[in-house]
C-alpha cells in the first residue's frame, strides 16, 4: 500500500484510493472518510461529487456551519465498510462527540488514522481506543516534551476557584472555549461541582443541543434567553463563549480565561483543559498500538518533534506524513 499527505491523508492499495480528512476540493478517489466536525477536518462536507463516510453525529455538528450532506452515509461506530480489497472500521477517538479514528485492512498490512485523538477518561467522551497496527498516523497538536497536562480535576477545581474569586470580586467570570468540545467539558465541570448557572453563548448552545439529542445531559441557559439580564446583575452565574470571541472587550464587568491546551504556554487566566493527548499520552498511545513505523501528522513542527522522540525512546520508525510518499507491505 502507499500512504502519503496530499491536501489530506491519503491510503491506496492496489486500484483502491481513500482520502481521511481532505483540506481540498480537487479529489480523485473511491470515498473520503471524516474523522470529526472541527472545521479543519469537515472541509470535505463541501464536496458534492465523492462519496463521504462519517459518524451521524460528525455529520450533523458540521451542518450547523452549512455543511450539506449530500452523497454521504452515515459510519456506526466499530461498524467495518468494504470497499474493493479495503476494510474500513471506525473507532472512538475520544476528541469531540461523534469523532473516530480510522482502523484500514488491506492485503499489505493494517493502518490506523487517528485523526485529532484524546486518551484520557473525560467527562463526556470515552476515550481514543489503542488498536494494534502495522502503519499508526498519529496527529501531534501537542507532540513535544513540554505538553504535559495536569489532571483534569484539578484543572476543573481551579476553574471553579477562579470563577468564584472573580463573582466575589463583583464580575462576571467568561471562559472562552472550543464551542465544539471543551465549551461542553466547561459547562458540564460547572454542572458536576456548583449550584452555578451557566451563560452558554449561542454558537455553543446550537452544538450543546446535538450533544443532549445524543443524551449527554447539561444545565445551561441560552445567552439569548429572558432570565440572562438578571443572572449577570446579581453575579450569579458564568458564561461560556466561543474561543475567538473577548467579551471582556466590550465591558470591564467581565473577565475572560482561555481554556484550551495551549494555555501551558500563557501565565493568566487560562486553564489547559484539552480535548488533545499531551505529550505522555501521545508515547503511552504509539506503544500499547505497537507498529512497525509511525507517520506523524497535523502538528506542524511538531510532527517532526515527535517522530525523532519516538525513534529514540521506543525504537519504532517514524518521520512526518509529509516528507515523502510512504509504501508499506507486511513481510
Ligand atoms: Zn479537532
Ligand atoms: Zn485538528
Amino acid at each position: 500500500m502507499r500512504i502519503r499527505w496530499e491536501d489530506g491523508v491519503v491510503v491506496e492499495a492496489e486500484e483502491t484510493k481513500i482520502v481521511f480528512d481532505p483540506q481540498s476540493k480537487r479529489l480523485n478517489c473511491k470515498a473520503v472518510f471524516i474523522t470529526h466536525a472541527h472545521v479543519d477536518h469537515s472541509h470535505a462536507f463541501k464536496i458534492k461529487h465523492t462519496p463521504k463516510f462519517s459518524s451521524e453525529e460528525t455529520m450533523r455538528l458540521a451542518t450547523i456551519n452549512g455543511a450539506e450532506a449530500s452523497n454521504w452515509q452515515p459510519l456506526p461506530l466499530n461498524e467495518k465498510i468494504v470497499l474493493n480489497d479495503m476494510e474500513i472500521k471506525p473507532h472512538s477517538s475520544g476528541h469531540v462527540l461523534g469523532s473516530y479514528e480510522f482502523e484500514v485492512s488491506t492485503p499489505d498490512g493494517t493502518v490506523l488514522f487517528t485523526g485529532d485523538m484524546n486518551t484520557r477518561e473525560f467527562r463526556i467522551i470515552k476515550p481514543a481506543e489503542p488498536v494494534s497496527c502495522d502503519v499508526l498516523i498519529i496527529e501531534s497538536t501537542f507532540g513535544s516534551p513540554d505538553f504535559i497536562f495536569p489532571p483534569d480535576d484539578i484543572v476543573a477545581k481551579s476553574m471553579v476557584d477562579w470563577a468564584i474569586r472573580t463573582l466575589r470580586e463583583g464580575k462576571i467570570p467568561v471562559f472562552r472555549a472550543d464551542s465544539l468540545g471543551n465549551a461542553q467539558e466547561v459547562i458540564r465541570i460547572f454542572n458536576e461541582n456548583t449550584d452555578l448557572p451557566v451563560v452558554s453563548h449561542s454558537r455553543v448552545t446550537k452544538i450543546s443541543r446535538i450533544y443532549e439529542a445524543y443524551g449527554y445531559k447539561m444545565e445551561y441557559v441560552d445567552m439569548g434567553s429572558r432570565d440572562v439580564d438578571d443572572l449577570i446583575s446579581n453575579r450569579n452565574a458564568v458564561i461560556v463563549a466561543p474561543k475567538n470571541l473577548d467579551l471582556s472587550s466590550y465591558s470591564p464587568e467581565y473577565v475572560s480565561a482561555l481554556v484550551s491546551g495551549w494555555a501551558l504556554k500563557f501565565k493568566r487566566n487560562s486553564f489547559p483543559l484539552s480535548d488533545h493527548a499531551d505529550f505522555p499520552n501521545l508515547i503511552r498511545f504509539v506503544g500499547d498500538c505497537n507498529p512497525k513505523l509511525v507517520l506523524t501528522y497535523h502538528g506542524g513542527r511538531f510532527n517532526s518533534i515527535l517522530a525523532k522522540y519516538i525513534e529514540k525512546k521506543l525504537k519504532i520508525r517514524s518521520y512526518p506524513i509529509d516528507l515523502i510518499t510512504t509504501s508499506f507491505r507486511r513481510q
